[in-house]
């Protein structure tokens, strides 16, 4: 099958899925207020590969001939990452620079599984296999991958196999010689608009005793006994019944997250990665971001870049660009957008080859620039409300311009020189939805956990920093004689 297009995308997703929103069974996500606009989005995605301004970024030549989604090209050069970066950049720019979820850093995990053949074979043949059939597959056809790694997991003090209720955590409750059959739950964002998720063990100490629980593999969304159960929408009735101009976020980029239910659902064993190995959950948690946070941390410089523009959008219009306060705020944003994109760049080139010869982005670098974006996202997004005074949530909304009875105020009272009232109110909305609504919620939780916890980012680092270096260092300064001085001598 040949890459998916826009049409087929949409008409794809009409596959008698489960899901419900606010207790309501979804017939159709294509359609639903909820969920349309987030399809279109990733419809736009889906043209973008057929666009010959952006097919070399977001495809590859395939060995067999015919093109491949770059999402899932596995990197071999440096220019492998550079051109990730660029196609992913291209999303962000082209879309919305705000949108997280589409599948490039999703498919890490088949990435370093796919790294990762002697240490497989020596467990199950099949393992590898399924991870290097998936890879193929998800090239040619480019369907979206989600994610499933977090469980409901109840009481955080006990482990999987202590809880009360054995299913808060995904196990495995069957093997057969056909397959596994898993239950369970996953939260996942962008599922209910998807096609296959990966699901992985979460964050926690694999030992044998949760052997039950340390299971990876891809299930398609519509498979039976898969029942998608979505959060509400950011906006009341969903995304598509508000007028873009109050929330140019929140009316268009919603990206719906699920708990996805697994009720005794079969998974062939052409699509397991691994079943009942805690030391390959302990392995693939490691190292699942060696390459999905290349994605977050382009993902941050497209946002950083988004929080100075609509500042000083806001500060132009409002007449406080010239106040040196306000430009230290704006100059502080500026900080944060060249430091993330320092740490990209840096982490691309500072690559390494992986064990079995692919190239990975640096991952000290990567590790700490993700430990960075995770605990400053807040402050910036406060700093953006401090330049933008308390307006932003105090102000009419397109009803009240638009009403012949209102607008004339609402005119009179928003424009400022040139800054007609209109560009005015649109600006403070996208500020308000960067820093005070919903989405900025959202967003903020998003940035502090969806990459990991920053605990488990700061034990990623701790593990992949050049300790020893550091340590020797150190050491050459309190030996005896220091090694420059004992040179000298
Ligand atoms: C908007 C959004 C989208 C998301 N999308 C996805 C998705 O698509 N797929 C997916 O799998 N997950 C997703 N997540 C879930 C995310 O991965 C989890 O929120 C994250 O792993 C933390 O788990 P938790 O929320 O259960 O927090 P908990 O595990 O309950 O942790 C609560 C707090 O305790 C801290 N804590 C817990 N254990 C320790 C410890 N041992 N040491 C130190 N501190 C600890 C945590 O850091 C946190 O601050 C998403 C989250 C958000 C907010």
């Amino acid at each position: 099958m040949a890459l998916l297009n826009a049409r087929e995308y949409r008409r794809s997703l009409r596959d008698g899925r489960q899901v419900w929103i606010g207790g309501e069974k979804v017939d159709d996500v294509t359609t639903h207020p909820a969920f349309a606009p987030m399809v279109d989005a990733v419809a736009a995605i889906y043209d973008l590969h057929f666009d010959p301004a952006y097919a070399e970024r977001m495809t590859f030549a395939l060995p067999e001939g015919g093109r491949g989604s770059r999402f899932y090209k596995l990197p071999q050069s440096r220019e492998d990452l550079v051109l990730r970066r660029e196609m992913t950049l291209a999303i962000l720019d082209t879309i919305c620079p705000t949108m997280d979820r589409f599948g490039d850093e999703t498919v890490s995990a088949l990435f370093v599984w796919s790294d990762r053949k002697a240490v497989l074979d020596k467990y199950d043949t099949r393992y590898h296999k399924a991870a290097e059939g998936w890879l193929h597959r998800l090239q040619r056809e480019n369907l979206f991958l989600t994610s499933g790694n977090t469980d409901p997991k109840g009481d955080r003090s006990r482990g999987p196999h202590e809880q009360d209720d054995p299913d808060l955590y995904l196990r495995v409750v069957k093997e057969t010689d056909a397959g596994i059959v898993i239950r369970g739950a996953k939260y996942e964002t962008g599922a209910a608009y998807a096609h296959v998720a990966c699901l992985k063990p979460t964050v926690g100490q694999w030992v044998e005793a949760n052997r039950d629980y340390a299971v990876s593999c891809i299930v398609p969304l519509d498979a039976p006994g898969v029942k998608h159960i979505c959060r509400a929408p950011l906006v009341k009735g969903g995304g598509a019944t508000a007028d873009v101009r109050d929330r140019p976020l929140s009316a268009r980029f919603d990206e719906i997250d699920t708990l996805m239910v697994f009720d005794d659902v079969f998974v062939p064993w052409e699509n397991v990665l691994f079943s009942r190995h805690t030391e390959l959950a302990a392995s693939l948690r490691a190292d699942l971001t060696w390459w999905s946070a290349h994605g977050y941390l382009t993902r941050c410089v497209a946002k950083a870049d988004l929080l100075v523009g609509t500042a000083l959008l806001i500060a132009e219009q409002s007449g406080t660009l010239s106040i040196p306060a306000i430009r230290s705020k704006i100059s502080q944003l500026m900080v944060f957008k060249e430091t993330v994109q320092g740490f990209l760049l840096g982490s691309e080139a500072a690559c390494d080859v992986t064990p079995a010869g692919n190239v990975r982005p640096n991952q000290a670098i990567q590790n700490a620039g993700r430990v960075f974006c995770s605990q400053t996202y807040s402050q910036m997004t406060h700093l953006l409300r401090e330049i933008c005074g308390g307006a932003v949530v105090m102000m009419p909304d397109r009803a009240s311009f638009d009403s012949p009875e209102t607008g004339p105020w609402v005119s009179k009272f928003f424009r400022v020189g040139k800054s007609s009232a209109d560009l005015r109110l649109r600006t403070m909305a996208l500020a308000a939805e960067l820093t005070s609504s919903n989405y900025a919620g959202r967003a903020n939780a998003y940035q502090l956990f969806a990459e990991t916890p920053v605990f488990a980012q700061e034990n990623a680092l701790f593990n992949t920093f050049d300790r020893e270096h550091a340590r020797n260092r150190a050491l050459a300064l309190i030996a005896d004689a220091p090694a420059s001085v004992a040179k000298a001598a």
